[in-house]
């Protein structure tokens, strides 16, 4: 069972753009589609859909009133009989309002990090805190492998924090649950109510119960039989099953209060963002840079974007595509910044000076030159590029070998050995997809050569370069730049 989610393109947006300095561009120009477009078409989704809620027949007959010591309500008790259930997720018959429930959130990779684990839980921690600030003041905090995520007020929006952890890198599993009083009574009457309707909906059930406290009385095996055994009574249409159940009741008895919850979700991976580091990426209009981004993003590191237009070549709508992935990364890759570099006047030089056959590859070093550039003066130490090994004739060794000869850092390529329908699984993933198969043009796809060079030489391309002011394109290019500020939409 997983709780219903939509990847962010289908959301409404609402960041905006910050322009900071706007190079005048012609209208759209030729469009020349790269024959994957053709290939994936986009599914429709249908957003809007209102997740199915079951509400239960009747209330509960009797409600206990009071607080425990943590100040947590006591859970309603005295469930009667209710009507036949449509399944659906324990997140949504766990209900949207109650009042202290909270988000666990359990960490990844961080766990490994030896020494170093402080840090990386604490950037975790700040990373979560930026994301969850939109739908209210949270109480964020970590113990025992997992952050804690807690509603500071009442008027907190628990789903929209939750599906917001959701894409922070670092956290592997997330769940909601509800604390209640470290006694075996109470933890029964909680799992009965909070969990009713997964419970009803449900053939089959097990327990299980952690017992990081143990000061606790019972043991875990004890403590998830009495549970089980409790709840068994109080649904008597379920099995015990506890090799496959439907429903698993996880019980987990801490220093601070015991929490119930169903089935945790998994979460983003990877690693706290920031914690990698700095880097530069290519953003085409493309399915494979975003993909490329997200990937590198996902390894903790914090991407500065850099995008090549070629106007008049190149159109408005292109460069409001690429605007568009770059606002779809945010939830995962946080706020962005997209360079935008003229580059008309680079490809129409070596149209004019160079061998057709080299168009493409000369092209492409000036791409990495300018994004070296790009990533000396923000002090980034890598590039980022969606290419992948044999994809088209600029992506063979030897073409990657003269791409990356002129620059003076590491050129990351998580896509290198991926075949189009995984990157495309990704792509549909993380909400990208829809966006990078609209037709736009792209410089790459602006005077491309009839038969490119699969096998160049570093030594004979440089030689046919040498016809360019390299210099003084860079320079030019440079000074042409426009930088686009995206906040995120998470
Ligand atoms: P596609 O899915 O069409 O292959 P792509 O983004 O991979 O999209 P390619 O032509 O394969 O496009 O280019 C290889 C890589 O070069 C891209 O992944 C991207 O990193 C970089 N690149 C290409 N064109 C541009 C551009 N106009 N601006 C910035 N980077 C670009
Ligand atoms: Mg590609």
């Amino acid at each position: 069972m997983t709780a219903g989610y939509f990847p962010p393109c289908h959301r409404q947006t609402s960041s905006t753009y910050t322009r900071y300095a706007v190079v005048g561009l012609p209208s759209a120009g030729q469009k020349i589609s790269p024959p994957w477009r053709d290939l994936f078409r986009p599914t429709i989704v249908r957003p809007g859909t209102p997740p199915i809620n079951v509400r239960r027949g009747r209330r509960p007959a009797v409600e206990r009133s009071g607080t425990n010591a943590l100040g947590v309500r006591r859970p309603v008790v005295g469930g009667r009989s209710c009507p036949p259930a449509v399944p659906i997720s324990v997140h949504q018959q766990q209900g949207e309002n109650h009042m202290h429930e909270i988000i666990l959130c359990k960490l990844g990779e961080v766990v490994l990090k030896g020494l170093n684990r402080r840090s990386f839980e604490m950037k975790l921690m700040s990373n979560i805190r930026r994301r969850t600030q939109r739908f209210g003041k949270w109480k964020i905090y970590s113990r025992q492998s997992t952050i804690y995520v807690e509603p500071a007020e009442e008027t907190c929006d628990i789903a929209g924090a939750y599906a917001a952890c959701k894409q922070v890198f670092g956290i592997i599993a997330i769940t909601r649950a509800l604390p209640c009083e470290k006694s075996k009574e109470a933890i029964f009457d909680t799992a009965k109510t909070y969990l009713g309707g997964a419970l009803t909906a449900a053939k089959s059930f097990k327990v299980e119960s952690k017992r990081a406290d143990k000061s606790f009385p019972m043991g875990s095996i004890q403590l998830s039989q009495w549970v089980g055994g409790a709840l068994h009574d109080a649904f008597p249409h379920l099995t015990v099953d506890v090799h496959h159940p439907e429903l698993t009741v996880y019980i987990e008895v801490r220093e601070d209060a015991a929490y119930v919850h169903g089935p945790a979700e998994s979460a983003a991976g990877g690693l706290p963002l920031g914690m990698g580091g700095h880097a530069v990426s290519l953003l085409s209009g493309g399915i494979d840079s975003p993909v490329a981004s997200y990937m590198i993003a996902k390894r903790g590191v914090q991407l500065e974007m850099i995008h090549f237009a070629s106007p008049p070549y190149t159109g408005e709508l292109a460069r409001e595509k690429v605007l568009k992935l770059a606002e779809e990364l945010t939830p995962w890759c946080g706020r962005l910044a997209v360079f935008i570099i003229p580059f008309t006047e680079i490809q129409e030089e070596i149209r004019r000076k160079c061998p057709e056959d080299h168009f493409t590859l000369i092209m492409r070093r000036f791409m990495m030159r300018l994004a070296n550039m790009l990533a000396l003066e923000l002090r980034c130490r890598a590039l980022v590029t969606g290419e992948n090994l044999g994809q088209v004739a600029s992506q063979t060794m030897q073409a990657l070998a003269v791409s990356e000869d002129v620059t003076t850092m590491p050129v990351l390529r998580p896509l290198i050995g991926m075949d189009k329908e995984e990157i495309v699984k990704i792509a549909r993933h993380i909400g990208t997809f829809d966006t990078s198969i609209l037709p736009y043009e792209d410089c790459c796809t602006v005077f491309t050569p009839r038969h490119p060079k699969t096998k160049p030489s570093v030594e004979e391309t440089r030689e046919y370069e040498s016809a360019l002011d390299v210099e003084g394109l860079c320079q030019r290019a440079m000074a042409g730049r426009e930088m686009i500020r995206i906040k995120p939409t998470l």
